[in-house]
């Protein structure tokens, strides 16, 4: 299989549940963290691997690259290379952030099953995906795709945690810092998804995501404070499923990559079900989580989702380097929708469409916060 972002969070789980499975792994890719893509590459051998940056392919383990002929591609472009050169069929995108996008699509345009953590690539352009089956890697996503059945659906439901900020006091949600809206209390995952989940920004992208993954429009979410229950259907006939597991990313990953061994092993720890007589829903406050009010929108204009990516991704990079408040992530959100509010009009079918307004966002977003 090829593996985008093998360093993070889901790219190391994904190794982990490969690995079990025995599946081979023929192409890895990674950013930045060289000492651990070094030590994948000793142990998994992959035939081809790529790198962001080209000033860190010195600190590549050259002599073991060498001597096992592994090929090696670097930079996005480089990345979009080794997809199109790969044997494989199934292809797993965990890379973080709008830098999944042009991966997705060329996973699709190689007509190879994609399994997608990178949520950023159906938020930033959900209808380029159109009619394609993708295999969801998300908790809720997951839990949807379980409840599925033929029978006629009502609504969905997808819950969250409240994230990191959850239980602090609204007059010092504002002034949060980075190390408090780190903390997240039930998942353990990488940087910027645990901030999204802090904003709710993660719960709105979940959203769209549900959207465009299954077609639907009357999608709802509340907390529920465990992350036990994950996913809800209501069905037209009056009954409601719910998806409950361990929360563990091993289970969706592990069907993503092989759903006839996920069905008879277990790779997370059993549930205990007396859990269940402690849970509490709640619903999903706009005083503490201010972008939440941008979910109808978002459902009767899903293309907005480029613009709630994009203005995230500067506020969020410039919330995490100390430059703004934890308040002004989701005022610099909400500015930059209704500025570019002409967009739920706008009909953007190329990728050409989406980079360009996605650079307008981030040139707005980032003046916006002062920080160009
Ligand atoms: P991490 O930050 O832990 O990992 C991201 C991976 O992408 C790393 O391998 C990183 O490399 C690489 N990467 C980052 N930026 C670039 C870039 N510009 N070009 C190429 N590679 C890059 O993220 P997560 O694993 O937490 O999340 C991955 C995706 O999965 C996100 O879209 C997230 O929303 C989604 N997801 C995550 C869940 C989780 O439990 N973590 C749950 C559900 C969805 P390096 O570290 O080497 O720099
Ligand atoms: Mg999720």
């Amino acid at each position: 299989m090829i593996l985008l972002g093998s360093t993070g969070s889901i790219g190391t789980n994904a190794l982990k549940v490969a690995t079990a499975f025995g599946l081979p792994i023929e192409s890895l890719s990674a950013g930045k963290n060289i000492a651990l893509f070094n030590e994948q590459i000793r142990r998994h051998r992959p035939k081809k691997i790529c790198i962001l940056d080209s000033e860190d392919l010195p600190k590549l383990d050259m002599p073991f690259i060498k001597a096992h002929d592994i090929e090696v591609f670097c930079t996005e472009s480089g990345l979009l290379e080794m997809i199109e050169s790969s044997q494989s069929t199934l292809a797993i995108n965990a890379l973080v952030g709008y830098a999944g996008l042009a991966p997705s699509l060329k996973i699709k345009q190689c007509g190879k099953k994609l399994a997608l953590a990178n949520k950023e690539s159906l938020v930033s352009a959900g209808w380029l995906f159109a009619g394609y089956p993708i295999t969801p890697i998300d908790s809720e996503h997951f839990g949807l795709w379980y409840l599925h059945t033929s029978r006629k659906i009502h609504k969905l439901y997808i819950t969250a945690s409240g994230g990191a900020l959850r239980d602090m006091p609204l007059a010092d949600l504002p002034s949060a810092t980075p190390a408090q809206a780190l903390k997240h209390p039930n998942w353990s995952m990488g940087q910027k998804i645990t901030i999204d989940s802090a904003t709710m920004v993660n719960k709105l992208f979940e959203v769209l995501e549900a959207y465009w993954l299954f077609g639907l429009s009357s999608i709802d979410a509340f907390i529920e404070e465990h992350s036990a229950i994950h996913a809800l259907v209501e069905f037209v006939d009056g009954s409601i499923t719910a998806h409950i597991s361990h929360a563990d990313m091993q289970l969706p990953i592990a069907y993503a990559l092989d759903e006839q061994q996920a069905k008879c092993v277990r790779l997370i720890p059993r549930f205990d079900i007396a859990t269940l007589t402690s849970l509490r829903f709640s619903p999903i406050d706009v005083r503490r989580y201010p972008v939440w009010e941008l979910k109808p929108t978002l459902l009767a204009y899903p293309k907005l989702g480029i613009v709630l990516n994009a203005s995230n991704e500067v506020a969020l990079r410039a919330f995490l380097d100390s430059h703004i408040c934890f308040g002004d992530i989701s005022a610099c959100i909400l500015q930059s929708m209704r500025h570019f509010e002409s967009v739920k009009t706008h009909t953007l079918t190329h990728l050409q469409d989406i980079k360009r307004l996605d650079s307008e966002v981030r040139a707005f977003s980032a003046s916006w916060l002062g920080l160009s």
